[in-house]
Parts: structure tokens; C-alpha cells; sequence
């Protein structure tokens, strides 16, 4: 099962890839992920992209493409995956069918602005395990502790106001035009992503079945 998750930041779209893949047993891969990963490594990709990502603007398609295809032709892929965070442009959505990738469905979770902002900026990231905390929703047990590793949470620069409107205006221009593309295909599927992740969850369940 190939899957594509699309949506606004902070929709929730990668809590809910995270349950997809534990109950059926296929990776996530988020390229915002990838790309932490190699800020964090301080390698040539991560210092390219680290002034893109910390702006809250797009990343250039050549390099996530590569990073993307990389991760793709990984074993564990074999049975398929989740993308959470790719395509984000029309020319990203060419380069997997360039690739002779079939992707199966497209799931669209939407929200509007307004719960987006707030969701963002309230949210916390552990910066030892990366799990994602909500200050107002869920919040960590001790104050800016990880539940989980004890480790410290952080706001991500690109969560902070500024970044969070750039995100939102290059989702807009850049990413939305994915809906369409993927529509005409017959493959996509809208979800209220407002909803609790239990109750978005089971509804992404039934367009999996
Ligand atoms: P995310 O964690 O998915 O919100 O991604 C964080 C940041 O990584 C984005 O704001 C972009 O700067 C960059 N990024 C992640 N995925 C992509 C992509 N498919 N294309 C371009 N930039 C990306």
C-alpha cells in the first residue's frame, strides 16, 4: 500500500501516519524528518536546506527528491509507505510517477488557518526522541520534560509566528495545487483533520480498507 498523506502543516497528518504505520506495518516517511536529520548530522544536504527550513520555506526539489528516492529504495519499503510531507510541488508529484511510482491513494486532511496557527504554536518537540507534545492539548507530564525520555522539548524554529505564515502562504501557492493533480487522478480522499486523531484515525481506516 502506497499512501500520500497531504495537508497543511500541522494538520496532524504525521500523528496519524505514525498509527497507520504501527497497525499496518509500513515506514513513515516524512521529509521534514529526513531533512531534521541532516541539519542534525550538520552534512552538506543539511547545511543547503537549513536556512530554507528554519524560514518556513520550501526546500528546492532536487534535493528532496534525491533524499526521497534514496529512502524509497530502502528494503523496508518493499511493501509500501507512507509520505508525509511529499509531494509538497507539482514537479515532486512528477518525479514519483517519473520513478514508476503507483501510488495507490491520497489523503487530504484539512483545516482552516486559524486551528492550524494555534496547533503550531503550541506545539513542543522533544529534542532528544523527537516526540511532539501540545502545551494546551498534550501537554508533557513535567514542564518542557519529555514523558517519554526525560529529555529536553524545544519549540522548532520554523513553529515559531513568522515561519508559521510563510508556511502557510508557500502550502497555498505551492502545495494546494497537489489536490487537483490528484483528484483528476481519482485517487484523493478528503478528511476533516480537525477532529480528535482517534476519531480522524478511524475515518482514515475506512478509506483504507
Ligand atoms: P515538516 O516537518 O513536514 O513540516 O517539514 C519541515 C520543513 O522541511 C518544511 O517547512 C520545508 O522547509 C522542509 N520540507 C519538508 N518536506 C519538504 C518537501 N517535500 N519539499 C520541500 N521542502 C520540504
Amino acid at each position: 500500500m502506497k499512501l500520500i498523506f497531504l495537508g497543511p502543516p500541522g494538520v496532524g497528518k504525521g500523528t496519524i501516519a505514525k498509527m497507520v504505520s504501527r497497525d499496518y506495518n509500513i515506514p513513515q516517511i516524512s521529509t521534514g524528518d529526513l531533512l531534521r536529520a541532516e541539519l542534525k548530522l550538520e552534512s552538506e544536504l543539511g547545511q543547503k536546506a537549513k536556512e530554507y527550513i528554519e524560514g518556513g520555506h520550501l526546500v528546492p526539489d532536487e534535493l528532496v527528491i534525491n533524499l526521497l528516492k534514496n529512502r524509497i529504495n530502502k528494503e523496508d519499503c518493499e511493501n509500501g509507505f507512507i509520505l508525509d510531507g511529499f509531494p509538497r510541488t507539482i514537479p515532486q508529484a512528477k518525479a514519483l510517477l517519473e520513478h514508476g511510482i503507483t501510488i495507490d491513494k491520497v489523503i487530504n486532511f484539512t483545516s482552516p488557518n486559524e486551528v492550524i496557527i494555534k496547533r503550531l504554536s503550541s506545539r513542543r518537540t522533544c529534542k532528544n526522541c523527537g516526540a511532539i507534545y501540545n502545551i494546551i492539548t498534550v501537554p508533557p507530564k513535567v514542564e518542557n520534560t519529555c514523558d517519554k525520555c526525560q529529555g529536553e522539548l524545544f519549540q522548532r524554529d520554523d513553529d515559531k509566528p513568522e515561519a508559521i505564515k510563510n508556511r502557510l502562504v508557500v502550502y497555498k501557492l505551492s502545495t494546494e495545487p497537489l489536490i487537483e493533480f490528484y483528484e483528476t487522478q481519482g485517487k484523493l480522499v478528503s478528511i476533516d483533520g480537525t477532529d480528535t486523531p482517534q476519531i480522524v484515525y478511524e475515518k482514515t481506516k475506512e478509506i483504507l480498507k
